[in-house]
Parts: structure tokens; C-alpha cells; sequence
């Protein structure tokens, strides 16, 4: 290649696009040599610029931490869970103190139910209610309905 390289050309072998014959005048060609170490030069001292640029208006974005077990959230959600504890174990507590009670009143109840109807079949097997039996012996039976009462009848005479 006898001619200098074009500004394009140029462009092209500082970007990387170099063929062999390039290569060769550049080897020898002291003048192209100058203006493609020009060119590299001013590039690089963009590249640099830009990145001191970018390195002094990049601002610190905080990253978000994950929340550990004592920051407020969690606090919040472990006093819901105390107070869940402090108003459910009480709960609990009266509610199977009420139940035994309840279990209690039943047996007592069905106590007082298997008396209460002793004593309403000793009444109903009674042929004169308690309160009446001092006045059975002044009663004159009917004969034929009730045999039994007229023997206890004669034989309390
Ligand atoms: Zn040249």
C-alpha cells in the first residue's frame, strides 16, 4: 500500500477493523502511525473522562437489608404473638375450669335428678300421699277395688 490510510480507514483500525496490508503501512509509515496514536489517545482520554464522570455523579443507592428478628416488624409480630399468648392461655385456662365445673354440676344434677325421682316413685307407689297417710285409718275403701289397702285398713283397726 503506497497511499496513507483515510481518516476512515483510521477510524476503523484503532476501533479494532485492521487488515494486513494496513498493518504493514503502518509499520513503516511514521505519519499514519502519529495520527492513529492521536486518535487512540484522545478516545482512551474520553474513556478515562467518562469514567471518572460516572464514577463522581454515581450516587449511593442504599440496598435494602432483610429484616431481622429485632427491627420494628418484627417487634409488632412478636408482641401480636405475646398478646395472642397472654389472652389465650387464660382463655383455655377458664374454659376447662368451666368445663370440669360443668362436668361436676352434671353429676351432681343427675344425683340430684336419680333422687328427686326415687322420691317421686316412692310417692306415686304410695297409695295415699305422705302428708294423708295419718287419715288412711279414717277412710272407709271401696271393697272390691282395692283389697289391699282395706286388709292394711283391718289390720291397722
Ligand atoms: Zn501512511
Amino acid at each position: 500500500m503506497t497511499r496513507h490510510l483515510s481518516d476512515e480507514e483510521i477510524s476503523a483500525w484503532v476501533l479494532g477493523e485492521r487488515t494486513p496490508m494496513q498493518e504493514a503501512h503502518l509499520a513503516g509509515c511514521r505519519e499514519c502511525g502519529i495520527r492513529t496514536g492521536r486518535l487512540q489517545a484522545a478516545l482512551s482520554g474520553f474513556r478515562e473522562s467518562a469514567i471518572a464522570w460516572a464514577a463522581r455523579e454515581q450516587h449511593a443507592v442504599p440496598v435494602p437489608t432483610a429484616p431481622r428478628w429485632w427491627q420494628p416488624r418484627s417487634q409488632w409480630l412478636l408482641a401480636a404473638a405475646a398478646l395472642v399468648l397472654m389472652t389465650a392461655v387464660p382463655a383455655y385456662r377458664s374454659y376447662s375450669a368451666h368445663l370440669s365445673a360443668a362436668r361436676e354440676r352434671t353429676v351432681l344434677d343427675a344425683a340430684e335428678d336419680t333422687a328427686l325421682l326415687n322420691q317421686v316413685d316412692t310417692q306415686i307407689s304410695r297409695a295415699v300421699p305422705g302428708p294423708m297417710e295419718p287419715l288412711v285409718p279414717l277412710v272407709a275403701w271401696n271393697t272390691d277395688a282395692n283389697d289391699t289397702h282395706k286388709g292394711n285398713n283391718e289390720t291397722n283397726r
